[in-house]
């Protein structure tokens, strides 16, 4: 028996993908607790206090988001919403609100497996790895000096500019988590997210990738969430 068996609360009131999610996770030592409304969900959350929530938005009492928006005021516990929208002004939304991650229906196993390991490890870094003292920061073989605003690879220095050094500190302090286009604009250069301010990202979002050495199509430490944002995450 492994004590150490990560929590997860599943809000889900479909009662195909609850029955089917909940048997992926017990046969992937997950502990799973289960609610199918938003009342439900509040009250298995405070007697449980799971580790992780994945999250349906479209429950039978109220939207996910009420709940959302109310467990964020008090705790971080990672969120992985899922959603039936494709529309990707929701899961905006969704993040923007502080969802750690999202998953659109119909989702594949490895897919919600892989996201659900990356969001416990991010809440890992924010809580006690990840953020070294002294102002370091660690994933894999990429290494940050906050102090020095100095990067390596593999013990090589990549050389950024100010602007790439920034957008990629800010994806380091959220690590795992999709960080919305809008919201890296906002940290790094300080204005309403439009058009041409997607454009700058993207262009400096290509030179962080080339000179981290990516391949096209590779993560290599920060994945493209298509039309929505970039995640730094360490699983690929
Ligand atoms: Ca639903």
């Amino acid at each position: 028996m492994n004590n150490n068996k990560y929590k997860i609360l599943l809000v889900e009131d479909e009662v195909n993908i609850q029955t089917f999610v909940a048997a992926l996770l017990e046969a992937n030592d997950y502990q799973v607790i289960l609610a199918q409304s938003y009342l439900s969900a509040k009250i298995m959350y405070a007697s449980h206090i799971p580790d992780l929530v994945i999250l349906d938005l479209g429950l039978p009492d109220r939207d996910g988001t009420v709940f959302l928006r109310e467990l964020r005021q008090k705790e971080l516990t990672p969120v992985i919403v899922l959603s039936a929208r494709s529309d990707e002004k929701e899961k905006v939304r969704a993040l923007d609100l502080g969802a750690n991650d999202y998953i659109t229906k119909p989702f594949g196993s490895a897919e919600l497996l892989a996201r659900i390991r990356s969001s416990l490890r991010m809440f890992r870094h924010s809580s006690n790895e990840g953020k070294l003292p002294g102002g370091k920061f660690t994933l894999g073989e990429l290494s940050i000096d906050y102090d020095a605003r100095r990067i390596w690879i593999g013990g090589e220095e990549i050389k950024l500019t100010q602007t790439e050094y920034n957008i990629v500190a800010f994806l380091s302090e959220h690590c795992g988590k999709v960080m919305p286009y809008s919201a890296i604009i906002k940290a790094v250069w300080r204005e309403s997210p439009d058009e041409s301010s997607i454009k700058k990202l993207q262009v400096n979002m290509a030179n962080i990738r080339k000179k981290f050495g990516a391949q096209p199509g590779e993560g290599s430490y920060i994945v493209n969430e298509l039309g929505v944002g970039y995640r730094m995450d360490g699983d690929q």
